[in-house]
């Protein structure tokens, strides 16, 4: 039987050490679960289509990892019976006027030649947003994409961690340090990964969100994820409640105490996308993001026995289920869908 030692329990680390077993590896995790734990903090967005990035072998993984979603929930959850939050519940992209609104539909819309899974994605004139979202403020028109979905980070932290001790696996709430163990280790230790030393470098920025209630007569449920203007998104996170996000620095620290500055800039913007009703603070959730200096992910062997997988930047959660399944294909000689050699370079 097959040892593996998994560094670090997000959901990168939790998602390889899932798909090992299924191959019948004897699997031990150690997650320290440190405070800024991105996979807790992650907004859950899963709609890589959307995004402007042009990087082509970012855009394959986080497209990859998308349309396994659906697959792979329904199998964590049939073996755990746990929620994990999972809704392709859509996704309303704003724009500020409707010419940049046609450019933003042209350009959606094109992706979906080979990504089935967006579903449909139409134009949703300002005056019909509260149809979608009813709390919603109607001054921006939006492209909605239907097959776009949320997750939520620590549910699905949760119920993989379930699945791999109900399946015999061993997880340890412990720091790892000594590295003289039996079998390889997968170091999939996010922003900490600096601690390893392995090339290539991994940094963090730190981000911080805001969550809120908005306060109405009424009840609103399933509401769409909404990429806002600017690189601001808003997700619900239970009924009437919602967080809006994100502020992206790039620091060393690995401090996560909210700003006053972020809590007002945000809170200002909630209202402004709320405007109309009362907005109540929940609190402030500080992530920290791991990423290269090339923004793409690295996933390979540093040393012998030793295997690397981090710098899963914005779209970790939405890639780290296929990179956990490809990552136990490759260790285990089976053909992977992605050119994971894609990912294995030294910067
Ligand atoms: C605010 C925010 C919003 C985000 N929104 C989205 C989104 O909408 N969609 C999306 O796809 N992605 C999103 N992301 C990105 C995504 O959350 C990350 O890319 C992903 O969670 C990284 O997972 P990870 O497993 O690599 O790291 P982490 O989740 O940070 O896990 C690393 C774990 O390793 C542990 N560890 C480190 N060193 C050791 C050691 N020596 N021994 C034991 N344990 C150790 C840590 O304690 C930690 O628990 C967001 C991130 C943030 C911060």
């Amino acid at each position: 039987m097959k040892k593996y030692t998994i560094v670090g329990g997000g959901i990168i680390g939790a998602s390889v050490a899932y798909h090992l077993q299924k191959y019948g590896a004897d699997i031990t995790v150690y997650d320290r679960d440190d405070a800024g734990k991105a996979s807790r903090a992650s907004a859950g967005i899963i709609a890589p289509w959307i995004s402007q990035r042009r990087n082509k072998k970012w855009y394959r993984l986080a497209k990859t990892g998308a349309a396994y979603y659906p697959s792979f929930i329904e199998a964590l959850e049939r073996d755990t019976q746990l929620d994990t939050g999972y809704q392709q519940k859509g996704v309303l992209s704003l724009f500020r006027d409707n010419n940049v609104l046609q450019k933003g539909y042209k350009r959606i819309s094109s992706k979906m030649e080979d990504a089935p899974e967006m579903q449909h994605v139409e134009i949703i004139e300002r005056d019909k947003i509260r149809t979608y979202h009813p709390t919603f403020v109607e001054h921006f028109p939006a492209v909605y994409t239907h097959g776009g979905a949320q997750v939520n980070g620590a549910k699905l932290n949760s119920a993989i961690k379930e699945s791999i001790i109900k399946n015999g696996g061993t997880w340890k709430n412990e720091d790892f340090q000594d590295d003289r163990v039996e079998g390889e280790i997968i170091y999939t230790t996010g922003a900490w990964g600096i601690e390893q030393g392995f090339k290539p470098t991994v940094s963090h920025q730190r981000a911080e969100v805001y969550h809120f209630e908005v306060e109405s007569d009424f009840t609103t449920l399933h509401n769409p994820v909404v990429m806002a203007l600017g690189p601001i998104y808003i997700v619900e996170m239970s009924p009437n409640q919602f967080a809006i996000g994100t502020t992206h620095e790039d620091t060393t620290s690995f401090s996560t105490m909210p700003s006053h500055e972020n809590y007002k800039y945000l809170k200002s913007l909630a209202e402004e996308y709320f405007s109309g009703f009362k907005i109540r603070d929940i609190g402030m959730n500080v992530g920290l993001r791991p990423h290269t200096r090339d923004f793409l992910p690295f996933i390979g062997r540093v040393a012998e026995n030793k295997f690397v997988i981090n710098g899963m930047g914005s779209t970790g959660l939405t890639a780290g289920p296929i990179v956990g399944a490809e990552v136990a294909r490759l260790l285990n000689n089976v053909e992977t869908e992605l050119d994971l050699s894609d990912y294995s370079y030294i910067n």
